[in-house]
């Protein structure tokens, strides 16, 4: 890797002359310093000159140290050398010009811009794919202190492997399957569910009305959980909030995932100015017209703070950032159902199995990796006994690549202790009206994941006498379930399995409509 960097820094006053001498000893042996402590490359401080309140420094290195990475450490030095002596203190930096050039596994199928990059040039030589970032001078001083020149060379990379192999290769393992069970209809679930009024569409996308029938088999499924599932294992009842703002979505980093395929959040915003006068045109407008003036009023909210709940337990996660768990309170077990999740499922319509607001269950557990993976089993267990037992459904249960390496780019992020056991199950179901067993689409009803230490590691969760952390969750949803369970069972409760039918005291009659 090839780096040149001119960079400026700011200092409180001019430097006397007799510092010169100084400034260049420290440059000499940060130079000869840096040499030593590698064994090949070449590290330059090719010039550098002082002018009024200016130090401009330009620095050359050939797999070596990374100029930005020596600007850090020099400033640090340079404080200390002259801050005492001459009274004169570092202000900050500022690049004149940042190019590295590096060699790439691949040649990108198509020219590509990054952020903070000023110019990206991709060339060949000798049969080798090279590249070679301009970093954009106006870079801030605290990216370049987190780690941003470092991301952007690897995220060349990422754009380049996603152009070629699309997104993450999807993983997909049977690993277990119920058998085929009896159906009694092939009919289109949501139609049939639509006919007997037990759903109705909303003038809104993939939005539904859950009537009082559906709505109490839903009630008949948490009471399943509880009784299956969340009793017998010790699992609590909480309510996670269903507003996330960027700082939760920022440390699950579902936010580096944005609309790439597996995060696609509905937005949330607020008004500029809650003071009536601010929106007193707008009121009066809808009163007279009765419409709204959408892009009026585009101009008086502010950008998304955050979205609606998405994967629902991320926020769950601010409860615990920062803190220190008891041993005692080890392992956390919890679930929510305490609100509906939010999905721009983006396509065309789609029935109740994949609705815009969705209700969902989120299963959640936190502890050692032992408690974890043993919950983990055990929750996938139980959820089997009400799939295939409670609710007689020809189901199988499958492998899959996890949502968090599909989503971002962390694929070698995980230590290979946790790679043995952390990934994602996902539950099948057959839908019968959807075609033949072998060739038809089946539907996912929930999935359940060991995550490893990425949620206590990203929100900063400790454990008493530093025990390590691991979580786990899964979610499925009510829509999901329900739509599974009609498209095999039909409408006709005579048709159900009595296991389940014990938990629906009476079905609500269905509305009529004339
Ligand atoms: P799919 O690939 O079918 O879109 P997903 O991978 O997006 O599913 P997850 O993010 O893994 O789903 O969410 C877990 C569970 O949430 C699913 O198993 C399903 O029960 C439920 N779910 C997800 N999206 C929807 C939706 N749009 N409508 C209803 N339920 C959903
Ligand atoms: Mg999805
Ligand atoms: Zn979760």
């Amino acid at each position: 890797m090839k780096h040149y960097l001119e960079v400026q820094f700011t200092l409180s006053g001019p430097l006397p002359p007799e510092s010169k001498g100084e400034i260049e000893e420290l440059f000499k042996q940060f130079t000869e310093k840096t040499q030593e402590s590698r064994d090949k490359g070449e590290f330059k401080i090719t010039e550098w000159k002082t002018k009024g309140t200016k130090l401009d420094i330009t620095i050359s290195s050939v797999d070596s140290l990374s100029p930005h990475v020596a600007v850090l450490r020099l400033r640090k030095k340079l404080s200390a050398a002259i801050g005492k002596k001459y009274r004169v203190g570092l202000r900050g930096f500022a690049f004149i010009k940042y190019i590295i050039e590096t060699e790439l596994e691949e040649k990108p199928v198509k020219e590509f811009t990054l952020p903070l990059v000023k110019n990206l040039e991709f060339f060949e030589e000798k049969g080798k794919s090279y590249v070679k970032i301009e970093i954009d001078p106006e870079i801030e001083e605290d990216f370049v202190e987190k780690g941003a020149i470092e991301r952007i060379v690897r995220r060349v990379g990422e754009k380049i492997s996603k152009q070629h192999y699309g997104a993450k290769r999807e993983h997909h393992q049977i690993s277990w399957y119920s058998g085929e069970k009896k159906h009694h209809t092939e009919e289109n679930p949501t139609q049939m569910m639509q006919k007997a009024n037990w759903i109705q569409r909303t003038n809104y996308r993939n939005q539904w009305i859950l009537s009082p029938t559906i709505t109490a088999l839903a009630e008949a499924l948490k009471h399943i959980m509880i009784d299956y599932v969340y009793e017998p294992l010790g699992f609590n009842q909480m309510m996670i909030p269903k507003l996330v703002d960027w700082s939760i979505w920022l440390r699950s980093e579902h936010a580096e995932g944005i609309y790439q395929g597996g995060f696609e959040p509905y937005f949330v915003v607020q008004p500029k100015s809650a003071d009536p006068e601010y929106f007193e045109e707008i009121a009066d407008y809808i009163t007279i017209t009765k419409t709204i003036p959408l892009e009026k009023l585009a101009e008086k909210v502010s950008a998304p703070i955050g979205g609606l709940s998405y994967a629902q337990c991320p926020p769950f996660w601010a409860w615990i950032q920062g803190k220190t768990l008891a041993k005692e309170s080890l392992p956390i077990k919890v679930y929510d159902w305490s609100g509906p999740t939010y999905r721009y499922e983006s396509g065309s319509a789609y029935g109740f199995e994949r609705v815009d607001e969705l209700h969902r269950i989120e299963t959640l557990f936190i502890g050692s990796p032992e408690q974890v993976k043993q919950i983990g089993m055990a929750v996938k267990d139980k959820l089997r006994v009400i799939f295939e037992e409670v609710l007689d459904l020809e189901v199988r249960e499958a492998k899959v690549t996890p949502w968090w390496l599909q989503q971002s780019a962390h694929e070698d992020e995980m230590d290979s202790a946790e790679d043995l056991v952390v990934g994602t199950i996902d539950y099948e179901a057959y839908m019968p009206y959807r075609g033949s067993r072998e060739e038809s689409e089946w539907l996912e009803i929930q999935n359940i994941s060991i995550i490893g230490q990425k949620y206590p590691k990203g929100f900063s969760v400790k454990a008493e006498g530093n025990i390590e952390l691991w979580s786990g969750c899964g979610g499925g949803s009510f829509e999901r379930f329900l739509t599974a369970f009609i498209s095999q069972k039909g409408l006709d409760k005579d048709n159900w399995p009595n296991k389940f039918l014990k938990y629906i005291d009476k079905l609500p009659e269905p509305v009529k409509f004339h």
